[in-house]
């Protein structure tokens, strides 16, 4: 497994929430970020089948771009009752508007009156460095979805998701118990016992 030096790191991602995430993850190590928007790289097409193969298309983009070691995430929800849908669709099930209100009536309309309500977050995280190195971890968050959604704290289908052992949603929790259990966080962890001496 390669170790992470100090200094500058690419985060590969144009999405506001992601990205405060990834920041709030990251600032513990001392690790100087940049996000792919500021530096305005491209945003790489999302070919992959699977979030394994969109978090490292997304990682070695940025690494090439910036020339210097990205990380990426790729994550979504993935709905029991719909097959694991929207998955790795999450962001386009929201349309080029990146309409989340619509994106989560439409994961409510598909479920109709399955009874299964059981849902997980997938967060794969993938490091890439310029010279074509990567590692990736995964990490989920099971729980459960609930109707109206409630809460504007969180992003994407935050609102509709009740983390196991929890009575409030993503969208209302604070920002920090979020993110300190998140399947974000999950795979952040595993990526620094991996990549950081303590
Ligand atoms: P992508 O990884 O950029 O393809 O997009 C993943 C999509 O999954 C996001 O746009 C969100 O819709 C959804 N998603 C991923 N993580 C979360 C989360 O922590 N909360 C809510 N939605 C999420």
């Amino acid at each position: 497994m390669r170790k992470l030096e100090h200094g500058k790191l690419v985060v590969a991602t144009h999405n506001a929430g992601k990205l405060r995430e990834m920041a709030d993850l990251l600032a513990p190590y001392g690790l100087e970020t940049v996000s792919a928007g500021e530096l305005g790289l491209p945003e790489p097409e999302e070919t992959g089948t699977t979030f394994h193969e969109n978090a490292l298309l997304k990682a070695h983009a940025a690494a090439r771009g910036a020339n210097i070691v990205a990380l990426a995430d790729d994550s979504g929800l993935a709905v029991n009752g719909l097959g694991g849908e929207p998955g790795i669709h999450s962001a386009r099930w929201a349309g080029p508007t990146r309409d989340f209100d619509m994106a989560m009536e439409l994961v409510w309309d598909k479920l109709g009156d399955t009874a299964d309500r059981g849902a997980h977050f997938v967060s794969v995280l993938a490091l890439a460095w310029p010279d074509g190195h990567s590692e990736c971890f995964e990490g989920r968050v099971y729980g459960s979805l609930v109707w109206p959604p409630r809460g504007d704290r969180g992003f994407g289908y935050d609102p509709m998701f009740v983390p196991e052992g929890e009575t409030l949603t993503y969208g209302e929790m604070d920002p920090a118990i979020k993110h300190s259990s998140s399947h974000r966080a999950v795979a952040f962890r595993k990526l620094t016992d991996a990549c950081f001496d303590r």
